[in-house]
């Protein structure tokens, strides 16, 4: 009997935590974690040392998640994609192990073949962590724990004589073309791609085939004469007059609805998924580039159900890419014209399960919008009220008609981009009523074609719907500009070094506003019935809240004149 796994599955401390039961905190993974250029005389080097956001902070609030001897209770959706999969296919159980971060050198010995890295956000290159970091002049915490994960697998593999070969994959794995040196350093094996290197496989459709070529070795060298669902592609780098190499191992397959196998232990956050694509066709997603399929009812309800029996969990949050086209032919449905009766009867089936509480992650504006009966029915039906609300993340994008008629005109549908402003006011007048909370994601720098009046126009609107519905609930996230989608062939935009006094604005605004209409007055309120957690909570939020304001303030300073008075602009005009 073997004594450790054939394949070890596991994700770095900032994918495998419960952010102590609040979803929306996972975004604290793309925090700055240590500024390796901080003077060494300065006063907060004497307190923090190289520390950016306090470690134990981050630790209390990315609280490890819960496990049986090592054996992770939950884990991201996507892995555990692969571990039924991998079941499906032929593998037994006990061949498979998904390891709680913190104790994966238990599951590496010399039996162990493969070990699995679910990354999303590896090298913190994603659009948040960028802006968080200063275009990665901070190493993110998202960075720190997936580095710390893969010296500790070497570190084990050293330990026990271990020849597993490990193997990254997940929405993430692109950010090693950009940094190819961790390759090496990291000690891996591969790097699974999809076809369009961005974006990350459906490895879920071929995990089986996948692991089998993998451990018999048919990766190691290329083959380009013999045919193979998988492509193997060694690249070369060069930086710095040295050549790295990478092998890039790509899969290009997407699989049916059937062919999508059915999660077998609890999800992370009680993630399901119910579409998979998006049909809407924004320049700057990668999402759109998929395929667009729909669960049926009955194939989430048993995700759902796997979630309840196993993991006790009492809550749905319903991965969708745009929970309002769910249901729809984008090929033959005017304007994008919501599929209403579908997207009840989800949510029917979704409640029906006996589950407390659901959410969709991810929706547009204009189909919150596209029906006016949509979104009170299916408030009701999933019981959405002053004491249970419904979090949803929105493209907001940006505020400048010109730029979301340029890259996202479709998202609008079935509203032209001159309607923009009216779409964004309504919606968050719409959702608010029932009580829904959109967060907002802004693009800065999008495609380097964000003049300065883009950037006024949208500090503008957000102003507006501050003035024009003081009483609106929604958060605003600014992120930087990651070439990907349809636009894998620009360029970073590199806050860094070229953020011009407006971007600086709409960085400003937005955080006032978070701190202002977000943190003050609305996080005490929401879903909390602990006083002391309440407290505790507002006290955090709002010291947190503070900090980038006064950074920000500082860099413009730093910047001259120019970033100053936009500052001043808005704190005149915008507050
Ligand atoms: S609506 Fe969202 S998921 Fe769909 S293409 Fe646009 S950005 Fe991507």
């Amino acid at each position: 009997m073997r004594r450790y796994p054939k394949v070890v599955l596991t994700a770095d401390r900032t994918l495998m935590s419960p952010y102590r039961g609040i979803s929306l905190a996972s975004f604290f993974g793309c925090a700055p974690a240590l500024d390796f250029d901080r003077d060494h005389n300065s006063f907060l080097y004497h307190v923090l040392r190289n520390q950016v956001t306090p470690r134990v902070l981050f630790d209390f609030i990315c609280n490890p998640i819960e496990h049986t001897n090592g054996y992770a209770s939950y884990a991201p959706y996507g892995l555990r994609k692969v571990e039924a999969a991998l079941i499906r296919d032929g593998y037994r159980r006990e061949d498979i192990v998904v390891a709680h971060p913190d104790h994966v050198e238990k599951f590496i010995g010399p039996e162990t073949e493969a070990i699995g890295t679910y990354e999303m956000d590896p090298l913190g290159m994603g659009p948040v962590t960028m802006t968080f970091t200063y275009g990665r002049k901070h190493m993110s915490y998202d960075e720190f724990y997936n580095r710390d994960l893969h010296l500790r697998i070497n570190a084990a593999k050293a330990r026990t004589g271990s020849k597993a070969k490990v193997i990254a994959g997940a929405s993430g794995t692109w950010q090693y073309n950009y940094d190819p040196a961790k390759i090496e350093e990291y000690g891996l094996y591969g790097i699974v791609e999809g076809e369009l290197g961005g974006i990350g496989p459906e490895i879920d459709g071929a995990a089986g085939p996948f692991f089998d070529a993998l451990i018999a070795g048919e990766f190691d060298r290329a083959n380009p004469f013999k045919k193979s669902q998988f492509k193997v592609e060694i690249k070369e780098f060069v930086r710095n007059d040295k050549t790295l190499h990478g092998r890039f191992i790509h899969y290009w397959n997407e699989p049916s609805i059937d062919e999508i196998p059915n999660i077998v232990n609890p999800s992370m956050h009680g993630m399901v998924e119910v579409m998979r694509g998006c049909g809407r066709g924004c320049k700057f997603c990668d999402v759109t580039l998929r395929p667009l399929r729909y669960y049926p009812v009955e194939k989430v309800q048993k995700e759902i159900e796997v979630n309840m029996k196993y993991g006790g969990l009492k809550n749905a949050w319903i991965h969708s890419d745009d929970i309002f086209v769910y249901g729809l032919n984008p090929r033959t449905t005017k304007n994008m014209q919501p599929n209403r009766e579908a997207i009840e009867e989800l949510f029917k089936g979704i409640m029906a399960t006996g589950i407390e509480h659901t959410n969709p992650t991810h929706g547009t504006l204009a189909g919150a919008i596209a029906d006016e009966r949509l979104i009170p029915n299916v408030s009701k039906i999933i019981k959405s009220g002053p004491d249970n609300h419904i979090g949803i993340q929105c493209g907001f994008e940006t505020g400048s008609i010109r730029l979301i008629g340029k890259y996202a005109d479709r998202k609008l549908s079935p509203y032209r981009p001159d309607e923009w402003h009216w779409v964004v006011k309504n919606s968050i007048k719409t959702l608010n009523e029932n009580y829904w909370v959109p967060a907002f994601t802004l693009i800065m720098g999008l495609n380097n074609d964000e003049t300065p009046e883009d950037s006024w126009e949208t500090i503008r609107l957000i102003h507006e719907i501050e003035t024009e519905q003081p009483d609106s609930k929604f958060t605003t996230t600014p992120l930087t500009f990651v070439p990907i989608g349809l636009l894998e062939k620009s360029d970073f935009y590199d806050i860094g070094n070229t953020m011009d006094p407006a971007k600086l604005g709409v960085m400003y605004k937005t955080w006032q506003h978070n701190f202002k209409y977000g943190i003050q007055k609305f996080m005490s309120k929401v879903g909390r019935d602990n006083p002391i957690k309440d407290w505790f909570f507002a006290q955090l939020a709002s010291t947190l809240g503070g900090v980038p304001l006064s950074a920000m303030e500082k860099f413009a300073r730093r910047k001259g004149p120019e970033h100053e008075r936009v500052i001043e602009k808005i704190k005149a005009n915008y507050w």
